[in-house]
């Protein structure tokens, strides 16, 4: 059964063109709730451990370059099937690829430099958040 929770980043590239604000804003107008927050940076080593998934991948150091190279908003999202309605209001990994209106399509750069994170099924949410919040900062 699906959970209603997920998790997010704002990633470096959309921290560094000012756009936490409106981010935000089309998250919460999107109906989620902001049951953690979290202004922060990944140090390579973490960012590294984060993206442990991809390792084998040809754009794995270009990706942890990138993720630790500035500070990163983290959430986590609370909504009914949140996982993939967040998935939905954040579009397609390509920018070029994802549909009006969505998150990657207004604010991302390139496929690598997306402008947000959101997990992609309710395990790897729960591995995400409590990689970043311990429970005494999550208030649901
Ligand atoms: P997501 O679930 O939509 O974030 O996409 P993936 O799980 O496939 O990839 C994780 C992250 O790796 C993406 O959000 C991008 O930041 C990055 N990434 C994916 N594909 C590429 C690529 O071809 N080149 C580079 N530089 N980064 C990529």
């Amino acid at each position: 059964m699906a959970t209603n929770r997920t998790f997010t980043m704002i990633k470096p590239d959309a921290v560094e063109s000012g756009h936490i604000g409106a981010i935000l804003n089309d998250i919460c107008a999107a109906g989620f709730k902001i049951v953690a927050l979290k202004y922060t940076k990944l140090s390579a080593e973490k960012a590294g451990e984060f993206y442990a998934v991809h390792k084998e991948r040809p754009f794995y150091g270009e990706l942890v370059e990138f993720m630790s190279r500035g500070p990163i908003v983290a959430a986590i999202l609370e909504k009914e099937n949140a996982v993939e309605a967040f998935r939905t209001l954040i579009g397609a990994t390509n920018p070029a690829n994802a549909a009006e209106g969505t998150i990657r399509k207004k604010y991302a750069k390139s496929i690598g430099e997306n402008a947000v994170h959101g997990s992609d099924s309710d395990e790897n949410a729960a591995i995400e958040g409590a990689f970043h919040f311990a429970g005494t900062e999550i208030f649901g």
